[in-house]
């Protein structure tokens, strides 16, 4: 069986074809036979595309007028050119697509139908961003690959099960109402790295309480239990929680008033700055990117060490919010770019909880672990870095509901 996903972002398209044996999937994943990537932030209309199979890679800048065509002569490599790897686009049984926002409304993944497509575009109103990206995706393979079934596999599916108290925003009984609650997102990426740690634990899934620490660009925890997600550090837009690349994280609302009232603020200029602007790169004036802030507070930069105190801080006092929620811990889990590569912020995340007797493993902490376990055998709680795959849980999915079907 032959199934494609499509991870669309602001920034980038990601895609990827498996080609899977008809049987029980392993949760962690073969690899796939063709990869494209999609860069959008080369230069105004002009996109750089990568294919890549096991025997070939192909980088071309492509102009462009509009992101589907785009989509589309990369999706024909699959079956065209030097990176072709089926005969005909018939062979795909299937296509997956990341969406970001399910809204209230989707809890698990489905099966994309006229419906579903209206309630994406719907909810673009809460992912301004993402939705309408995800829904070009699913449009472009409309266009090639026709009445082939497409599935969403939303990033807030996972969460979509919190109790009440922690989805819910004290404000007034209107914002519940209005569906003006925490929703959560990397959703995929927390059940994928939740489903590898059980397995590396040789534990059941169902008795494990997890904090689950993606740390990319974009940031967030849960706090897993029996499986779920009973917490987690983004909100009602993934602007909420730890401090990000560029995202400010939770900020006292009043100093957005202040600013509205005080600095000529309006509400397009807010959303910049608490997107685009902020976090380590608005505090160190470096980078978003870890790296950079790194090597500049090698050389001495004070700016850039606050900004790295500033995001330690904001994570510690997250896994202790997460912690609380669960009134227990069995493995604390890093995941994505920062996590996976980053030895000093996880040592540094895992400090202040020694007093719980948790003892990270340093050596095997600073040895770049891929899918490993890096505390000691002693240690009262694991500490896990799983490297995430959110392609090959959208798969697992796609494959779950056909089957089902
Ligand atoms: P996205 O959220 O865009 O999918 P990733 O999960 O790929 O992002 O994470 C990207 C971030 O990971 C980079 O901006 C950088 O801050 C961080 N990162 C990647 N590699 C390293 C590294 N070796 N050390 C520290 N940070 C890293």
């Amino acid at each position: 069986m032959k199934i494609l996903v499509l991870n669309a972002g602001s920034s980038s398209q990601k895609s990827c074809l498996y080609d899977i044996a008809d049987e029980t999937l392993p949760i962690h994943p073969p690899d796939p036979i063709w990869q494209g990537t999609i860069d959008w932030t080369h230069q105004t209309g002009v996109a750089e595309v990568v294919v890549e199979t096991a025997k070939e890679t192909v980088e071309q800048k492509i102009p462009f007028e509009d992101r589907s065509t785009v989509v589309e002569s990369m999706l024909a490599t699959v079956w065209s050119g030097p990176t072709q790897v089926i005969e005909n686009p018939s062979e795909i049984d299937a296509v997956g697509h990341r969406v970001v926002h399910g809204g209230q409304n989707y809890h698990d993944s489905v099966r994309i139908t006229p419906e579903v497509k209206e309630t994406i575009a719907q909810l673009a109103e809460l992912a301004p961003v993402h939705n309408p990206a995800n829904l070009q995706g699913i449009e472009a393979t409309e266009a090639i690959l026709g009445d082939v079934p497409q599935v969403a596999v939303f990033d807030t599916a996972f969460h979509a099960q919190m109790p009440n108290a922690a989805a819910t925003y004290p404000g007034t009984y209107e914002w519940v109402e209005k569906g003006l609650r925490r929703y959560g997102f990397h959703g995929t990426s927390h059940q994928y790295c939740a489903e590898r740690a059980a397995e590396l634990l040789q534990q059941n899934l169902q008795d494990l309480k997890l904090i689950t620490c993606h740390l990319g660009n974009g940031a967030s925890l849960a706090a897993i239990r029996n499986g779920r997600s009973i917490d987690t550090t983004m909100g009602f837009t993934p602007l909420d929680g730890l401090m990000m690349g560029s995202r400010s994280g939770a900020v006292d609302p009043s100093i957005l008033i202040h600013l509205l009232r005080h600095e000529g603020y309006d509400a397009d200029k807010l959303d910049h700055l608490l997107n685009k602007e902020s976090g380590l790169l608005g505090i160190s004036g470096v980078s978003n990117d870890l790296r950079q802030v790194q090597a500049a507070i090698n050389e001495g930069n004070p700016r850039a060490q606050l900004a790295l105190d500033i995001y330690i801080h904001r994570l510690r006092a997250c896994i202790g919010s997460m912690l609380a929620s669960l009134g227990g811990l069995d493995a604390l889990i890093f995941t994505a770019g920062v996590g996976e590569n980053a030895a000093n912020v996880r040592a540094a995340a895992c400090e202040p909880f020694k007093f719980l007797g948790l003892k990270l493993d340093s050596q095997k902490n600073a040895d770049r672990p891929r899918d490993q376990i890096i505390s000691t055998p002693d240690s009262s709680i694991s500490v896990l870095v799983i490297h995430t795959q959110e392609d090959w849980a959208i798969v697992r999915d796609c494959w779950k509901l056909l089957k089902n079907q």
